[in-house]
């Protein structure tokens, strides 16, 4: 605590090294004889710390670990900060602010298992890959009491609270990250503060239950992630009227779940090595005798569906054991015994689905189902007739003019009925558990006060060949991103500018173009695709023709050979292999984008909730592909931290004036402590008379018109002062 303090001064007093006001990639000379350390970037593209031995006109000899000496153009050189900074739990107290240093800060402490990491405003987590001593009730009592004040997600969702009771506003707490950086670890551990926090009517411990159903159901291990998470999910959780008193106790009362739809294909078609939704591998493992007849349930291996992306088993994973703690969950959620046997009846269908074959029955190449058990099966689970069955996977009714005629189908299109109906099976049950879910949480039915909302959204993708799923999946990505910069950037600089305070202009990254490809009207990527999807003839090569004639002035859009367009996305350049597979079935398409409607309609709608809070981010970042703990690679996390904006906002926030409160509220929430009487005053006076008081140095703040803002740290004396009183 006392080191932090004292490095908060030292930062503060020491001049900005004129790096500093540049951009980051900016790694222009500097004197090197201030410095006894410097950065060199090694030929493999990571840095490394070096002893400066001597510097002669434009060469520097350098001591690198290991006795290594190199001697080196002294212009590359890139200046550390000194031993006294190592592991600064704030990126804004670093002296240089350079990649390098920001890069051996993160790594300094994520090999001390300290993964979190303020960048001013921003909580840096790193995923550690294993199980770290940083949580459960001692932890949490600590942040609650500020005992501890180490950067933790609990800070964050402490503030969250803090900040919703100080100034009656909703808050929001959002995750971002790339696929496997620790969004819905993240988020899980911020719930379970929120739940202590709010504890006393029993629903935060339902609010836990619901990850354990959500993950089963909704996510599926994909290359990256062995707990890929394939929807988006916003958890709002409401407390009860609150105490104007920092620290009053609140209440959990209601809990509402709101969740983008799930990339539902993943039932019927799954990649080599990847797996489908957990929870049909632990109903195959966990199901008991007598459920297992009910279902005529076999092992995984028995089901097309699970057979064809070759992976059965998780490391570390045990999926019986796994569907115990959902059927805990659901208990505990108040799904009935009886609704979790339909449940269960459901999936069991789905897999039998996908065992139903066809044979040819004439000489059009038209098929029907053969009449074995996966057929019977289904019919029974499902509570059909056979017949009924049977008919809905081989014929089709298509509308011609004003009438109807049945069309028998080949088997390409049976093969696609019969998938169809597998997903809308799944995508119905996941919409019924969450609205189960939903009834079960909002018992509360008191008049409510605020609500914190926590958002765990599916990161960033970029494969080898990327189809539909990653289109929307980073298109969502890229408007969080603009939520982001927004907020920490745009809304910022207005801010200061239109209460009068002396504030240089910041250029920061803006992703417009890149939105703006997706969402222009008539000729943006989504319209061209909507109108693409009517026409019963497009194939993926018409689709990345029209695309090319359109789009071609936007920078972020490039034509690539042949059916293949690449967008430029802020995270990196995705490559898409048109969004159409199979020619034949333009149904594909039409059906593919239906659902994606929800996907961008609701990922406004949530926007435009988050637009009214105040939000607080947690940037997660992946330090190595593996899943491997203790790896730490360089050009990874670096490139992650420039895609989510870190750097940039570590400079904003340092050079600025984070702190900021209206004088009404300031005089309100301070005004008792002054020692005259300021009875009489207006709000303005009564501030001024507060910051002379307790002698807030006048760098350390600025007046607005309406607000006044002051550098990082210094409304804490205050607050503690207020709190003791
Ligand atoms: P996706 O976008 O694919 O859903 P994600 O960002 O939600 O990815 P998680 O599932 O949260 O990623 O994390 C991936 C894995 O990393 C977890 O299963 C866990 O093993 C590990 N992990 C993440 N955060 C932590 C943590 N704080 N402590 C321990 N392990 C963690
Ligand atoms: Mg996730």
């Amino acid at each position: 605590q006392s080191l932090a303090d004292d490095m908060d001064t030292d930062a503060a007093t020491m001049p900005l090294p004129q790096s500093d006001e540049r951009r980051w990639s900016d790694t222009s000379a500097y004197a090197p004889k201030k410095t006894l350390q410097s950065w060199i970037q090694l030929p493999n593209g990571n840095w490394e710390l070096g002893k400066i031995l001597s510097t002669s006109g434009e060469e520097s000899v350098l001591s690198l670990a290991e006795g290594k000496v190199i001697k080196v153009m002294t212009e590359t050189l890139v200046p550390a900060n000194p031993d006294i900074l190592d592991g600064v739990d704030d990126l804004m107290q670093l002296s240089y602010l350079n990649e390098p240093s920001v890069l051996y800060n993160l790594n300094y402490r994520y090999n001390q298992d300290m993964i979190y990491t303020k960048a001013g405003p921003v909580l840096v987590a790193v995923n550690p890959f294993k199980e770290v001593p940083l949580y459960g009730n001692r932890y949490i009592e600590a942040y609650r009491k500020r005992s501890d004040e180490s950067p933790h997600v609990y800070a964050i969702a402490d503030t969250a609270i803090r900040e919703m009771i100080r100034d009656e506003v909703n808050q929001s707490i959002i995750i971002s990250g790339e696929s496997g950086a620790g969004k819905t670890e993240t988020a899980k551990i911020a719930m379970q503060y929120l739940a202590a926090l709010g504890g006393g009517s029993g629903i935060e411990y339902e609010i836990l239950k619901t990850n354990p159903i959500l993950e089963a159901f909704g996510n599926a291990k994909t290359l990256r992630n062995d707990n890929s998470s394939r929807f988006g999910k916003l958890i709002e959780i409401h407390f009860s009227e609150i105490g104007k008193i920092s620290g009053a106790q609140v209440q959990t009362c209601k809990c509402k779940l709101t969740i983008t739809p799930l990339h539902i294909s993943r039932v019927v078609q799954c990649a080599e090595g990847e797996r489908s939704y957990h929870i049909f591998y632990q109903l195959c493992a966990g199901a008991s005798p007598a459920l297992r007849e009910k279902l005529n349930l076999t092992s995984a291996h028995e089901y097309k569906y699970l057979r064809q992306s070759n992976c059965y088993s998780i490391n570390g994973v045990d999926d019986a054991e796994r569907f115990h703690t959902v059927k805990e969950a659901l208990d505990i959620v108040h799904v009935s015994k009886k609704d979790q046997e339909s449940v269960f009846a459901m999936l069991a269908s789905v897999l039998w689905l996908g065992n139903v074959s066809f044979y040819v029955i004439d000489n059009e190449n038209h098929v029907e189902p053969v009449a074995d058990e996966s057929l019977s099966t289904v019919a029974k689970l499902i509570g059909c007739n056979i017949n009924d069955l049977k008919l809905s996977l081989s014929k089709r009714n298509m509308r011609v003019g004003k009438d109807t005629i049945v069309q028998k189908l080949t088997l390409p299109q049976a093969i696609d009925a019969r998938d169809a109906l597998a997903k809308s099976i799944y995508s119905c049950l996941f919409d019924w558990l969450v609205e189960q879910i939903n009834k079960s949480l909002a018992v509360g039915k008191r008049r409510t006060g605020k609500c914190i909302s926590i958002l765990d959204i599916y990161g960033f993708e970029s494969f080898d060949k990327n189809s539909f799923e990653q289109f929307c999946i980073n298109y969502a990505n890229e408007r969080l991103q603009q939520h982001f910069n927004r907020h920490l950037f745009k809304l910022e600089q207005e801010e200061y500018i239109q209460d009068g305070i002396d504030w240089t202009r910041v250029d920061f990254e803006d992703n417009q173009d890149c939105l703006s490809l997706f969402e222009k009207k008539p000729l943006g990527l989504l319209t061209l695709l909507d109108e693409e999807s009517t026409f019963p003839n497009g194939t993926d090569l018409t689709l990345a023709n029209k695309l090319k004639q359109h789009l071609l002035s936007n920078s972020c859009f490039r034509g690539d050979r042949g059916k293949l367009f690449t967008v430029v996305h802020y995270a990196g350049e995705v490559q898409c292999l048109g969004l159409k597979h199979k020619p034949d079935v333009a149904s594909v398409l039409v059906t593919a984008f239906k659902s994606s409607k929800p996907v961008v309609g609701q990922l406004f709608q949530l926007m435009q909730r988050l637009g009214n809070t105040t939000p607080h981010f947690i940037r997660c970042i992946k330090p190595n592909n593996v899943q491997s703990p203790g790896l730490y690679e360089q050009g990874l996390v670096l490139q992650q931290l420039r895609c989510c904006g870190v750097l940039e906002v570590v400079r904003i926030s340092r050079s600025g004036f984070p702190t900021r409160m209206s004088h009404q509220k300031f005089a309100r929430r301070y005004g008792f402590l002054l020692v005259d009487n300021v009875a009489d005053k207006d709000p303005l006076s009564v501030s001024v008379a507060i910051l002379h008081q307790f002698n807030i140095l006048p760098e350390m703040y600025q007046v607005g018109y309406t607000k006044l803002f002051f550098r990082t740290g210094q409304i804490g004396v205050l607050e503690d002062t207020r709190n003791r009183t």
